[in-house]
């Protein structure tokens, strides 16, 4: 199985899966254009993608997800929350297709677990995506990291997990209260901090790669979410198995099988 995270953080987000023929995105955050020159970027063409995996309705997620329903004819899957509450941008779609959370999805070469995690929407998910060899868990905009995310990212092989702030950014920088607030709150997004711990709580020596995701561009610096996972990985695994993600650009095609 390979992945790349195409981009990531609050200006859009989107995650490219490949195991065998079967291509798949986890939500399509960017215009479909971007979509396509990122995706031209690792060496794959749009003509690929066969669904869309949908975790959430806030715009980063779903922004290109009906362009890319309608060019490439391909399917959507979301729960029924997420198609509530995403209004237009959700409905023209080639077609749409519902999974309630905690479904095991099988399409075509791949299995997709959703998962329920804590953010302010509808019915917000995470997914693990598995091929029956590797296991690739997507986990961000939680604002708590709860056992049952820790179960089912437990066991994979490569993550992308949230480290959206540094809380002292956070607190010392331009937000208003309101949005600092709900930044921090169980339904807003982890931390370093939280998300190491996350980290720590699945870490194993099977693990091929860990991606850093979500982080925001005025609370948080590369390098301070990197010392905090680098700090939980010690000796355990290599530090070269670790990559943060960014907004502008997407990370290498990561194969979890080599
Ligand atoms: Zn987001
Ligand atoms: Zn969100």
């Amino acid at each position: 199985m390979k992945f790349s995270v195409l981009g990531s953080g609050s200006r859009g987000n989107c995650v490219f899966v490949e195991s065998g023929d079967t291509c798949v995105l986890i939500d399509a955050g960017f215009s479909g254009k971007e979509i396509a020159n990122r995706l031209a970027r690792i060496g794959r063409e749009i003509s690929c993608l066969d669904a869309v995996f949908v975790t959430h309705e806030h715009h980063d997620h779903i922004h290109g997800v009906g362009v890319m329903s309608r060019r490439c004819r391909i399917p959507v899957f979301a729960n029924a929350g997420t198609y509530r509450s995403g209004g237009k941008t959700l409905t023209k779609l080639h077609k749409r297709c519902e999974f309630q959370t905690g479904d095991r999805t099988v399409f075509n070469d791949l299995e997709v677990h959703s998962f329920a995690i804590s953010h302010d929407t509808a019915d917000p998910v995470g997914f693990v995506v598995g091929n029956g060899e590797e296991r690739l868990g997507i986990c961000t905009d939680t604002g708590a990291a709860s056992r049952l995310i820790s179960r089912r990212l437990g066991n994979c092989t490569g993550l992308v997990l949230e480290f959206n702030h540094d809380p002292d950014m956070l607190k010392n920088g331009p937000y208003p209260e309101s949005l600092k607030q709900r930044v921090k709150s169980s339904q807003g997004h982890l931390s370093n901090g939280d998300g190491a711990g996350l980290l720590a709580s699945v870490l194993h020596d099977n693990l091929k790669r860990i991606v850093l995701a979500h982080l925001s561009e005025t609370n948080n610096l590369p390098e301070i979410a990197y010392r905090a996972a680098r700090g939980v990985i010690c000796d355990q695994l290599a530090p070269s198995v670790l990559t943060v993600s960014e907004q502008q650009m997407p990370t290498t095609l990561y194969n979890l099988k080599s």
